[in-house]
């Protein structure tokens, strides 16, 4: 499933962007602005003066919408009669834009267009649809234009379809909508940060798309990505020789998200924990490494090789837990050990864990998988069974994010690390204090 989110301000060519790009990856293609211009013209129909926010309020109750999907065409049905063109006029243009300010009217339409998108791949275009809508959609796109740019299309474009107006009046107008949009309290058009800026003032419509798909493609590339062929073929090259001398079973295996990112939330026992990690997973690991590791002048370049992301012990490395946000927002799997340390031949569940993972999961919205080494004596391991034990994802919602904050990270880095130590069949014990020093 992929979500694609469009927003920027009008006459920047979304919707035409966005048809053609639903219809090559053949997925559905929702016009958000048509509910709201369907509420505009609701108002206007019904004698309601935009601007009147009380009435409009008192309004919404009785605004029927429905929005149905045919041959991947949008229908909108207001109060049973379908919308059609009558919503392009520029009057409803301008009582959609005033609408759209009211919080009440906004809420009004958020779980329609959240809906669709939770059950189908979709390309959604809008001004919130990144920063509110979809915030964890899987490409974000600002799209946007100069002025001029956009106005001259606004004008061909309602020109063509037999509307009488002049280019200067389109200007205007639109000059006036982009200010009400972008300077309005509640959900502004404003790019999200991490959605990618498209200025196609100097493309083509043809280009446009085609820069756009290339943005897709490159995302579900990364998010399905087995590694480079270093890490393949190091991961496969040093298998055998496991195979042999520290054999691994594998178990929930199902329980993997084919794509999209993850992070893996797993106890510490050995130096061995990422190959383990690494064999029982199908795509590349991206594992936090300490700052030492990437010091060392040989395993400096080994873990720059694996993608390692440099983290340092304290997890107080806002540069290197921005780099891990960003990394996980992008659709990789990143690894984590809570414990920050290894802990041989100790119950896990004994011992001290770190609240970093908590933070970045809630920053990035990533579910974490949580795995479990099992394993036997570390001193006597040798040619004795590891057990990786993967467990169901925990989504943002179960892990108990609402705001943010310390509390929230630790007390999600707590319920991951207890589905750790559940899988291994680990239980907090009061009697192995003496023994919970982690080795470096
Ligand atoms: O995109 P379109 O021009 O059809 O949108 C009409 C109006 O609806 C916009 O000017 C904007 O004020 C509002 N709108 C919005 N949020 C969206 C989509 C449209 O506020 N997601």
């Amino acid at each position: 499933m992929i979500r694609i989110a469009i927003d920027g301000p009008g006459g920047a060519g979304k919707s035409s962007l966005a048809k053609a790009v639903a219809k090559k990856l053949g997925i559905i293609y929702v016009d958000t602005g048509a509910l709201y211009r369907s509420v505009g013209l609701y108002m206007l129909k019904n004698g309601i003066s935009p601007e009147d926010t009380d009435r409009v309020i008192a309004a919404l109750p009785s605004v029927s919408l429905e929005m149905k999907f045919e041959d991947g065409k949008q229908i909108i049905l207001l109060c049973g009669e379908e919308v059609g063109e009558s919503i392009r006029t520029p009057e409803v243009s301008m009582a959609a834009s005033t609408v759209s300010a009211i919080k009440e009217v906004r809420e009004f339409l958020l779980a329609t267009q959240r809906n669709i998108a939770s059950s189908n791949s979709v390309i959604m275009d809008g001004r919130d649809i990144g920063t509110v809508i979809l915030p964890d959609a899987e490409v974000k796109i600002f799209l946007t234009a100069s002025p001029e740019a956009r106005a001259k299309r606004r004008y061909e474009e309602l020109k063509a379809k037999g509307v009488e107006t002049s280019y200067e009046e389109v200007f205007k107008q639109m000059e006036e909508r982009d200010k009400n949009d972008s300077t309005r309290e509640i959900a502004p058009c404003v790019k999200a940060d991490d959605a990618i800026l498209l200025d196609n003032s100097k493309l083509t419509a043809d280009g446009t798309v085609k820069a756009v798909l290339k943005i897709v493609k490159k995302t579900v590339k990364r998010r399905t990505r087995k590694g480079p062929i270093f890490y393949l073929f190091f991961k496969y090259a040093i298998r055998p020789f496991y195979a042999l001398t520290l054999p691994l079973k594998v178990i929930g295996k199902e329980n993997i998200p084919k794509d999209g990112p993850v992070i893996i939330c797993s106890n510490h026992v050995g130096v061995h924990d990422v190959f383990m990690l690494s064999f029982a997973y199908h795509r590349q690991i991206h594992f936090l490494a300490k700052t030492e590791w990437f010091k060392s002048p040989v395993m400096g370049i080994i873990v720059r090789m694996f993608g390692a992301i440099e983290l340092d012990r304290g997890g107080k490395d806002v540069g290197a837990l921005k780099n891990a946000i960003s990394a996980s927002k992008s659709g990789l799997s990143l690894s984590i050990f809570p414990q920050g340390h290894r802990y041989p031949d100790v119950n896990p569940a004994d011992t001290p864990i770190k609240s970093g993972l908590g933070l970045i999961a809630y920053h990035s919205r990533t579910p974490i998988l949580p795995m479990c080494i099992k394993t036997g004596k570390v001193r006597y391991r040798f040619l004795k069974k590891t057990e990786v034990i993967i467990g169901k994802p925990l989504s943002f919602e179960e892990l108990g994010f609402q705001n943010g904050g310390f509390s929230e990270y630790k007390a999600a880095t707590e319920k991951a690390f207890d589905a750790v130590c559940k899988l291994g069949g680990y239980e907090k014990s009061s009697a192995n204090e003496e023994n919970t020093e982690g080795k470096n």
